[in-house]
């Protein structure tokens, strides 16, 4: 489903050039999740956004579904965006202005049909959140409220920086819980970057990046249930 060839992308110029990624080649298929898992600094973030086209790499490919995304003009890459990714960052991103409701119902912009929305608050437990803004609710009901905005449009790939890198042990569990029930519903691909050993028990693929390099990746022949995690 994701096919990442040989990907590179450098910072800076002259004095300061830093290679990040030294040629990555990775695949990921559908309905699979995946962690990513590194020292920091490693390029796990430069990898996450050169898939999710917020970053251009300098050479090589990454494909999603069999399309090419390296390369794309601006607007076809928004297009990408918009038809087949969500996103959901360690400090969730939600528009300080405006409400739960509004912040999911921006994801994009053909606007959600209230149904669905719904049905995404009774599950993540938002219901009687929704008019509130982001200030009044506490880091697990921000988080959840950037899953929300996240699914809303039912992505076929989801791609997470530090998802509960903000949140404590118990909320990060309920959150992982409902990211396994979403994989599980409906088969939503997931790209995982997270510092937590534990997350690594849960899903099906673990890519290892160590100095812009793949160092590891092995499959999981038997998952633990995020319910049964033990340390978080
Ligand atoms: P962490 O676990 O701390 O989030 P990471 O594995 O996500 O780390 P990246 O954010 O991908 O690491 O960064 C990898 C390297 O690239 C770092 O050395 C960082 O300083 C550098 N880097 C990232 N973004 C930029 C940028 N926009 N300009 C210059 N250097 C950058
Ligand atoms: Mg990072």
């Amino acid at each position: 489903f994701l096919e990442i060839k040989n990907l590179k992308k450098s910072f800076g110029k002259n004095g300061s050039y830093v290679e990040v990624l030294k040629g990555i080649t990775t695949t990921v298929e559908k309905g699979e999740m995946c962690v990513i898992q590194g020292a920091s600094g490693s390029g796990k973030s430069t990898l996450l956004n050169c898939i999710g086209g917020l970053d251009t790499p300098d050479s090589g490919g990454v494909t999603v579904d069999g399309k090419e995304i390296v390369g794309l003009k601006p607007e076809a890459l928004s297009d990408y965006r918009r038809d087949y990714l969500g996103f959901i960052f360690q400090f969730y991103n939600l528009v300080p202005n405006l409400t739960v409701k509004e912040n999911v119902e921006v994801c994009g912009y053909l606007s959600p049909e209230p149904m669905a929305m719904a049905m995404l608050f009774e599950v993540l437990g938002l219901t009687e959140h929704q008019n509130k803004f982001p200030s009044q609710l506490s880091g697990g009901q921000q988080q959840r409220c950037a899953i929300a905005r996240a699914l809303v449009k039912n992505p076929k790939l989801l791609l997470c920086d530090e998802p509960t890198g903000a949140l404590d042990s118990k909320t990060a569990k309920d959150i992982l819980i409902l990211m396994e029930k979403i994989n599980q519903t409906f088969g939503t691909t997931m790209i995982i970057i997270t510092h937590n050993n534990a997350i690594k028990d849960m899903v099906h693929r673990v890519i290892t990046i160590k100095d812009g390099t793949i160092s590891n990746t092995y499959q999981n022949e038997q998952r633990i249930p995020a319910a049964d995690l033990e340390e978080l």
